[in-house]
């Protein structure tokens, strides 16, 4: 993988330094990775992300609300599009890099990014993540959650839970002039300690003005490492929490759906967020 060159942090020419500058310049000649001023939201910004993230949850309540044995994905897709471009606002995935339908659906032993298809109908004992992604006005959010339909084993139960459990405890640890690394370390503590295992080949990341923009947001890693969380960063965090092994593949047939490779269910729950002068906020709740 290829990382960008990052510009770090530009102080405003012909300005004294403010409080923010020295702080971020401080970690950044220490040697840290930081933002680029881009990376920082303004409160007119913010404001579209919170209006995009309420259409969001819109939709995530309204598959919540339908969804039910017997249905096909295709379905859920219908429901998540006709939704979204009745509140003015435009489904993300759809035709973003070529992807065909307005939502992922993946379900069972699909990580991520599975394609919905009217052959696909959910069944008593299927566990589903619903992953949606709205832009409003040019402002995008993205969040994403798990479905289990009907009676689920107490295996599958327990692997939502716990994603669930890594989402929360992901969002805990991330503090404004803490780092990335913070919430991958957290995350991939709770998950292994309940003998779960972390995807590794996909992350969270920053978003707001586009689908996705810098940094990554590992769901594993070292506390202190990676980019320094500021105040006005808008990033998802989505842990992928596999049953078995956390190798993943590619489908050959689509180029798009995500599987595991023991072909053991996977679970993911997603949230906006924004970094504030005391923690975390979640833009799409
Ligand atoms: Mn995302």
């Amino acid at each position: 993988m290829f990382r960008r060159k990052n510009r770090g942090w530009q102080v405003m020419e012909g300005q004294p330094l403010t409080e923010l500058d020295k702080k971020i310049l401080h970690y950044q000649n220490k040697g840290h990775l930081v933002p680029d001023r881009s990376l920082i939201k303004t409160p007119e910004q913010i404001e579209g992300i919170r209006k995009s993230g309420v259409i969001n949850t819109g939709v995530l309540d309204l598959v919540e609300k339908e969804i039910r044995p017997g249905m096909s994905t295709e379905d859920i897709d219908k429901l998540v599009y006709d939704y979204t471009v009745s509140h003015g606002a435009i489904p993300a995935p759809l035709n973003f890099e070529g992807f065909p339908k307005s939502v992922c659906t993946s379900v069972n032993e699909v990580v991520c990014h599975g394609i919905p298809n009217k052959n696909e109908i959910l069944k008593e004992g299927d566990i589903i993540n619903v992953d949606v992604s709205t832009i409003l006005n040019g402002y995008y959010s993205d969040a994403s959650r798990m479905f289990m339909i009907g009676e689920v084993s107490p295996e599958k139960q327990k692997l939502v839970e716990v994603t669930k459990e890594c989402l929360q405890i992901g969002m805990e640890a991330a503090k404004p002039f803490g780092f990335v690394g913070d919430i991958g370390y957290a995350i991939q503590q709770h998950a292994e300690k309940n003998n779960f295992s972390v995807v590794r080949d996909l992350c969270g990341h920053g978003v707001g003005l586009e689908f996705h923009e810098k940094p990554d947001i590992p769901h594993f890693g070292k506390k202190g490492t990676g980019m320094l969380l500021v105040p006005g960063m808008v990033f998802t965090i989505e842990p992928m929490i596999n049953m078995g092994t956390w190798r993943v593949f590619i489908d050959d047939d689509d180029d798009w759906t995500v599987i595991t490779e023991d072909e053991l269910p996977s679970a993911q729950w997603e949230h906006t967020f924004l970094m504030t002068e005391t923690g975390l906020e979640i833009l799409t709740y």
